[in-house]
């Protein structure tokens, strides 16, 4: 299809996002044109901004716009136990369960041989950089699917030597699928059901 240069431009920075197809590209670009001027410069502005000030916290990885970021800077967090997982998404949905009161590690992906990632693609190293400096247990709380098993054994085989405590959130969340997308109530059981690896 051919757009004018500008909703031509539009469309396609639209398509670089995930999950939206030529259609999803074209019905936003369109949307964005029937919006309120102020409407739109407020939508760029918070993509400029959020991109700006939001970095990644040097201690645990995760998004933040302080570094160290809020939970590893907060004095009221159990400093023993790191929950590690894959991305900030993940983090997010664990404190949206409010059980969990421990710090985090974002690995920022899974190994998987088969696209090429391997351990020093991922935040393992500043994991293990990490342990021994008070940390009693980790609880790896990689995805429920082949990479994030293999991810946590290989973590877990790496931790055990350190004399540190790992453990696997349980089963039962859904395999297969993504941390992000269990609700609340799964991930607390998955959490409280942790065994040892
Ligand atoms: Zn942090």
């Amino acid at each position: 299809m051919s757009y004018i240069a500008p909703i031509g431009r539009l469309v396609e920075q639209f398509r670089h996002l995930p999950g939206i197809g030529p259609k999803s590209a074209a019905r936003l670009a369109y949307h964005v044109l029937k919006m309120d001027k102020s409407q739109v410069t407020a939508l760029a502005q918070a993509i400029v901004e959020a991109k700006e000030r939001v970095g990644y916290c040097s201690v645990c990885f995760d998004l933040t716009d302080t570094d160290p970021c809020q939970i590893c800077r907060s004095e009221g967090r159990d400093q023993s136990v790191v929950c590690v997982v894959e991305d900030p998404k993940d983090v997010a949905a664990m404190e949206r369960t409010r059980e969990f009161k421990g710090l985090y590690h974002v690995l920022h992906g899974s190994l998987s041989p088969l696209e090429g990632v391997g351990p020093d693609d991922i935040k393992v190293k500043e994991l293990l950089d990490r342990v021994g400096k008070g940390i009693q247990e980790v609880i790896m709380a990689t995805n429920p699917n082949v990479e994030g098993e293999a991810t946590a054994m290989y973590i877990a085989k790496l931790l055990k030597p350190l004399g540190v405590l790992v453990t696997r959130i349980a089963h039962g969340l859904p395999m297969g699928g993504d941390l992000e997308y269990a609700d609340e109530v799964t991930l607390s059981k998955a959490l409280e059901n942790r065994r040892e690896m």
